[in-house]
């Protein structure tokens, strides 16, 4: 079974619509997708008509920016109800919180002698959710960088000057946000924090304990030994397993919807809870 629970549109970061989205996770056989946009679920109910007209399997989702220790982590909402008040409350908080990052933002990148940050970058982000990614094209369009790696080390993060932080609700907030909707939750790509292994350990055990269901233990260029090591704390932790390529869609990211390597325990994969409760 072809499993890819993690994805986005132009709604948030990513280039496609979802009905796109859905259309290019069926050519590529996709069972089970799942449309996750950053902090907005603006585009599901396009996926959703779109699933229902080529007959794929669409599980509703979101994926939260949320705080732990300091520090941002992304928590996965799957099997969510797009109309629950507490989600959407929730979500229309990090919404504005976006917004004012944004301004501060373009203030840092304005120091750095960049203009009008803020206007180019909302022309590219248009009525989505404004996020860094948009940031680091428009530094692109422009020619400030030639790449996004180079643009989120030189401009994006840190002490740099686009790097601002946001105040995120905490995690336990987010599953909270997640489990009134009905959701399961999922921590996303647990390596990609800058952290070490162990600190990264440590952060899935906290979220475990807050009540987090599962964790993403394959992700698009997961290598061999980043699967083995994440299932086997999965194992220890008693967590769910996930999936997901995090599709975005920029022509220079070289991902594809379901080109995923499989589940070590397939059985133990968050879908059946979502399916079965
Ligand atoms: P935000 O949620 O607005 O802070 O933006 C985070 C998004 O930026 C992530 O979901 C990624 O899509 C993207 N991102 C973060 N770091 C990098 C990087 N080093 N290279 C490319 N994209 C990145
Ligand atoms: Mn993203
Ligand atoms: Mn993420
Ligand atoms: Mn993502």
């Amino acid at each position: 079974m072809l499993i890819d629970l993690h994805s986005h549109s132009y709604y948030s970061d990513g280039v496609l619509s979802p009905a796109s989205l859905v259309r290019l996770a069926h050519e590529a056989s996709c069972d089970v997708f799942a449309l996750t946009d950053h902090d907005t679920i603006d585009g599901l109910k396009e996926a959703m008509i779109e699933s229902e007209n080529i007959g794929i399997n669409l599980i509703t989702g979101v994926e939260i920016s949320a705080l732990w220790s300091n520090m941002t982590v992304h928590i996965v909402g799957l099997g969510i109800d797009p109309e629950n008040e507490t989600l959407k409350m929730g979500l229309l908080k990090h919404k504005e919180l976006r917004s004012q990052r944004a301004i501060r933002m373009a203030r840092g990148l304005s120091g750095a002698g960049i203009n009008g940050a803020l206007e180019k970058t909302q022309a590219i982000a248009s009525d989505g959710m404004i996020t860094r990614t948009h940031f680091a094209q428009m530094l692109i369009q422009e020619g400030v960088c030639k790449d996004m790696k180079s643009v989120f080390r030189r401009y994006l993060t840190g002490k740099k000057p686009g790097g601002v932080g946001a105040q995120w609700e905490s995690y336990e907030e987010v599953i909270g946000w997640i489990h009134a909707a009905g959701g399961v939750g999922v921590i996303a790509h647990p390596l990609r924090y800058r952290m070490t292994n162990t600190k990264a350990r440590r952060m899935i055990r906290s979220l475990k304990e807050a009540g987090c269901d599962g964790v993403e233990v394959v992700t698009a260029n997961s290598t061999k030994d980043e699967i083995t090591l994440t299932s086997k704390w999965a194992n220890e932790l008693d967590l769910l397993v996930s999936s997901g390529s995090d599709f975005h869609g920029w022509p220079n990211q070289r991902i594809q919807i379901g080109n995923l390597q499989e589940l070590p325990e397939p059985s133990k994969c968050v879908i059946n809870k979502i399916i079965n409760g």
